[in-house]
């Protein structure tokens, strides 16, 4: 199946089974926003949990805040938001749609790296063992002719990002005959810069009125508590300050669903430490941060690491996980060395002394930041796409038929278990709601009795509930019910009594936990 259908299915079915609507939809929704809905909110509630729970309960020197959204407005001035939150815009004019420059650029670049790779996948194939690609790279001359041009164009690219040349980027839109996707067209404007926070008015008189904005990401959250933390929780570098929230930008293009919103979630840790152990932690948080997201068991090869080539105006070093979205591989996480910049200027902006004074070597210095910062919003598409399972099956001896399921970590299922009375009567549901009592406190539970149990078993499929239970007469005899196993389909008769141990190993969170 194309890639694209493959995406596209996935959103239809995020929404047909209550993951995630679009915003407002009644009123045709709003662009770029979603909202979360009854399944939806319960995985990414889990995800969220499997982040708070690792950085948390797992570090001992690593706490957690809830800062508010609303920051004083100095604060966007001395991250530098203020004056380089920007994106590079261009519009067509025929199309009339908008884009980043930066990623019309990086686009050109992509396909031409991957029709050198499949003229390498060609040549492999036809001439076999023998094939030396490292000579075929060398001699061929489509081959020698894309890498030439994705050479120069990597090399302008690069200089004109570091000089932050507009102009050069137009050229370059312009020399490599890049079309809008749209209008097919390369009848482009000028690019300008486009300062991607929200503003708003604090106050409700206009004379008292004051622009502040909605913040772009929750790190300054972190960075202006980092005293108040300091003291009240007596601690010592290093450590870190956790926290999950809210963030606002105002994205040029926000075409792929919760991969680019206007209002997202981040999930973001900032580490303290002294200066001149950075890289040292910065490996450090690298790999913490894959041993994190290899834990969900996607397989390793769904994830990679990608350096920057630019590095954002606060970092000396910056490196992003990948994860192998139905689209290709797309940014998940950053991981950033933040060097003193925020602190230091907070403590320039703020007129407090923002320092440490360390017992160890007896100096007082501004500390250094390593931050991790993952969008949960990424992050929970990540763990739908790579649940969202059609498999051929065979239905209780019919004729093969379709089956979509979402092979979730049954850690993270919204529902872990649903309680199937086989009728309406005869006291089943009685029945099957005794053993819910019983089990509600542990594991999220579910009641269905509506359709034919195969209809129940295909909707909670859909949903990636890993146990489901079927209750018969024989239920109310001895006590015993059908459990059916998610991925296997397999079906055994158990005593009620053993759910809890064959439910617990599986949908424990501890496992997931266990695996960092
Ligand atoms: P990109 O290059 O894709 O715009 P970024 O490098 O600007 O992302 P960061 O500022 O490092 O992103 O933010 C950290 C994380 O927040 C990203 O790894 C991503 O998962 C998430 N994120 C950033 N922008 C968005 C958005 N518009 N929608 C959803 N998630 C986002």
């Amino acid at each position: 199946m194309i890639k694209e259908d493959i995406f596209k299915k996935i959103i239809a079915h995020s929404k047909e089974y209550g993951f995630i609507f679009p915003s407002s939809e009644i009123y045709d929704g709003l662009s770029a926003v979603y909202d979360y809905g009854q399944n939806g909110t319960e995985l990414k509630n889990n995800i969220r949990r499997f982040w708070w729970e690792a950085m948390i309960r797992l570090n001992e020197n690593i706490v957690g805040i809830d800062a508010a959204i609303f920051m004083h407005p100095r604060t966007w001035e001395a991250s530098g938001h203020v004056s380089a939150f920007n994106d590079p815009l261009i519009d067509n004019k025929d199309s009339k749609k908008r884009y980043r420059a930066d990623q019309l650029i990086e686009e050109f670049l992509q396909k031409t790296e991957d029709k050198i790779q499949k003229e390498v996948e060609k040549a492999t194939g036809k001439f076999g063992a023998g094939f030396d690609e490292n000579i075929f790279r060398t001699t061929n001359p489509r081959v020698i002719e894309q890498q030439n041009k994705y050479d120069e164009i990597r090399k302008r690219y690069l200089k004109a990002l570091a000089d932050d040349d507009l102009k050069e980027f137009y050229r370059i839109i312009v020399d490599t005959g890049i079309v809008c996707p749209i209008s097919g067209s390369k009848n482009w404007t000028e690019i300008r810069k486009f300062n991607l926070m929200f503003s708003t008015q604090l106050g409700s008189v206009s004379e008292e009125a004051n622009t502040i904005y909605l913040r772009p990401e929750t790190a300054q959250g972190i960075f202006v508590n980092f005293l108040n933390v300091l003291k009240t929780g007596r601690m010592k570098i290093p450590f870190g300050i956790a926290q999950t929230g809210k963030a606002f930008r105002n994205e040029i293009v926000a075409r792929q669903f919760v991969l680019r919103m206007r209002e997202f979630e981040q999930m973001e840790m900032q580490f303290f430490i002294r200066p001149g152990t950075e890289m040292q932690w910065y490996e450090h948080w690298k790999e913490k941060r894959m041993k994190w997201h290899k834990a969900f068991g996607f397989g390793d090869e769904k994830f990679r690491f990608h350096d920057h080539d630019k590095l954002a105006h606060y970092a000396n070093a910056a490196s992003d996980i990948e994860f192998a979205f139905p689209i290709g591989f797309k940014e998940v996480e950053g991981i950033h060395s933040r060097t003193d910049f925020d602190l230091a200027n907070h403590e320039k902006y703020s007129g407090k002394k923002i320092q440490y004074f360390d017992p160890d070597t007896n100096e007082t210095y501004t500390p250094y930041v390593v931050e991790t910062s993952i969008g949960l919003d990424r992050m929970f598409f990540a763990v739908l796409s790579n649940a969202y399972t059609e498999e051929k099956v065979e239905w209780e001896g019919s004729a093969k038929e379709e089956r979509v399921v979402l092979k979730l970590p049954p850690a993270l299922s919204p529902v872990q278990l649903a309680v199937l009375p086989l009728t309406r009567k005869d006291g089943l549901p009685q029945k099957a709601r005794e053993i819910i009592d019983r089990l509600k406190y542990d594991f999220n539970c579910q009641y269905e009795e509506k359709d034919s149990i195969g209809r129940r078993y295909r909707r909670q499929d859909a949903i990636g509930t890993p146990f489901c239970i079927t209750i018969d007469h024989q239920s109310l005899a001895d006590d015993t019910v059908t459990i059916r196993y998610r991925d296997t389909m397999l079906q055994e008769r158990i005593s009620t009594d053993r759910l809890p141990e064959i439910m617990r190993d599986k949908v424990s969170m501890t496992e997931l936990l266990r695996k960092l």
